[in-house]
C-alpha cells in the first residue's frame, strides 16, 4: 500500500506493477489517485512496492514530530500550530508551537528528555477508536483532551500515543513507527521565533546521522580552508570574518578619496573638451570606474556647466571600460565606439564592459565619439 500525501506527510513513490509510481493522492470522496509513468490493465492483478529507503525516512521524521510535539506540550504547555516535512533527506523538519520562545538551555533539556525516552524503548502505538464511546473512554483513562469523534464522512479516529506521553495524544493518519527505538535519536537544531509561534527544527534518524557525517565534513573543510585546527575553527573564522569588515571599510575610504582626486582633474581635463578619454595605469574595477562617471556628472551639475554634457571613456590595466556620453550620443553611436576599439559590454546610461583588444584602438574610437559629440550636442 502506497500512503497519500496528507497531514503534513509526503507521497509514497514506488512500483504499482510495472509503473512506476510518482505520486500518490486522496480525494474528499476517498479515491486513491495513482500517478504511473505507463497504463496498468484495470483489473489486473499486480504487485505494488513501496520505496522502503524513502517511506521509512519519512516515518522516522513523522513519528518523531509527535515526539517533539508531545514533548513540547508536556514540558512547556506549548500548543501545536502546525508542522513541515518534505521528502529531501539533507532538509531539517519544523514544527511551530504557540509559545514566546525557548532558552538554549530549554531546548537542550527538550533535546534530552526525547533521547532519553529513545533509550527507554518506549512503545509509539497507532489505535483506532471505532465509536464515539471509544473515544470518550480514551480520554477519561489518559486524561487527553481533543480528540476528535469518528464521523461517517471521515471513518474512525485514529490516534498515535507515545508510552508515557499518553495525555498528549493527538489523531493521525500517516505511518508511524512502532517504537522510539527506531529513531535511534532526534536532534534538535535550533529555535527561532516567527509570526505563527516558536518554531522548533530538528532531524532524526538516519537524516540526522547523515547530518551530523555532513557537518564533521564541512568543518573538516573550513578548518583547511582557514589553516587551522578543527578546535580553532570558530575563534578563527571570527577574527578572518572582523578583519575581513575592517579592511573592506579602509578599503572603502581609500576608494572614497582615490575618487575624489580622479573626480577633480577628469573635471579639469574635461574643461576645453567634448569628448575626454583617461586610461588608469591600475587594477580599477569597471564598478569603481562607473562610480566615478556619476561623480564627473554630479560635480559638473553642481557647477552648473549648463552645455549638454561630456562624453567620457574610462579604460584600465584591467582590461575593463566605462563609455558614457550624453543619451543621444550613447543610444546613435554608443555601439559603434565600442566595435571600433574592440570592446564588448552594454549597458543603459553608461556603457561598460571588457576591452578586448587592450586600448591600441582607443584613439580611433575617441574619434567617432568626438565626431558624434559634434553632430548631435552643442557645446
Ligand atoms: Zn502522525
Amino acid at each position: 500500500m502506497l500512503y497519500p500525501e496528507g497531514g503534513g506527510q509526503p507521497t509514497d513513490t514506488g512500483m504499482v506493477g510495472k509503473a512506476k509510481c510518482s505520486f500518490v493522492t486522496k480525494t474528499a470522496a476517498g479515491h486513491v489517485f495513482h500517478r504511473l509513468d505507463q497504463p496498468v490493465q484495470p483489473s489486473s492483478e499486480v504487485l505494488v512496492k513501496v520505496d522502503w529507503e524513502r517511506r521509512y525516512d519519512l516515518m522516522q521524521q513523522h513519528s518523531a514530530s509527535h515526539l517533539v510535539q508531545y514533548i513540547l506540550e508536556d514540558m512547556h504547555q506549548a500548543r501545536y500550530v502546525s508542522w513541515r516535512l518534505t521528502a529531501d533527506t539533507t532538509e531539517r523538519v519544523t514544527m511551530t508551537v504557540a509559545h514566546a520562545g525557548l532558552t538554549k538551555a530549554e531546548l537542550r533539556a527538550v533535546d534530552r528528555r526525547m533521547n532519553e525516552l529513545i533509550r527507554a524503548r518506549r512503545a509509539c502505538i497507532t489505535r483506532i477508536l471505532h465509536t464515539k464511546d471509544e473515544v470518550d473512554a480514551y480520554m477519561q483513562r489518559t486524561g487527553c483532551k481533543n480528540i476528535p469523534y469518528p464521523s461517517k464522512k471521515k471513518g474512525p479516529t485514529r490516534v498515535v500515543e507515545i508510552e508515557g506521553l499518553e495525555q498528549w495524544t493527538q489523531g493521525c493518519g500517516g505511518t508511524h513507527v512502532t517504537n522510539l527505538s527506531e529513531l535511534q535519536l532526534v536532534k534538535v537544531l535550533g529555535g527561532s521565533v516567527t509570526k505563527f509561534g516558536y518554531r522548533v527544527d530538528f532531524v532524526s534518524g538516519d537524516r540526522a546521522i547523515e547530518l551530523l557525517a555532513r557537518r564533521c565534513d564541512e568543518r573538516a573543510q573550513v578548518a583547511a580552508a582557514l589553516g587551522c585546527s578543527e578546535a580553532q575553527v570558530v575563534p578563527k573564522a571570527a577574527k578572518a570574518h572582523k578583519e575581513n569588515r575592517e579592511l573592506a571599510a579602509s578599503l572603502a575610504k581609500m576608494e572614497a578619496a582615490l575618487h575624489e582626486v580622479h573626480t577633480d582633474r577628469l573635471v579639469e581635463a574635461a574643461r576645453g573638451e567634448r569628448a575626454l578619454w583617461h586610461h588608469f595605469d591600475g587594477p580599477m574595477s569597471g564598478q569603481w570606474m562607473a562610480q566615478l562617471v556619476d561623480l564627473f556628472v554630479q560635480r559638473r551639475e553642481k557647477q552648473g556647466d549648463g552645455d549638454e554634457g561630456r562624453a567620457l571613456l574610462l579604460t584600465s590595466s584591467l582590461g575593463q571600460f566605462v563609455l558614457y556620453a550624453p543619451a543621444v550620443v550613447l543610444k546613435a553611436h554608443g555601439r559603434a565606439v565600442v566595435k571600433a576599439f574592440g570592446g564588448r559590454g552594454g549597458g543603459r546610461g553608461k556603457m561598460h564592459g571588457r576591452l578586448a583588444e587592450g586600448v591600441g584602438r582607443v584613439p580611433e574610437a575617441m574619434a567617432i565619439l568626438t565626431a558624434a559629440m559634434e553632430k548631435e550636442t552643442k557645446g
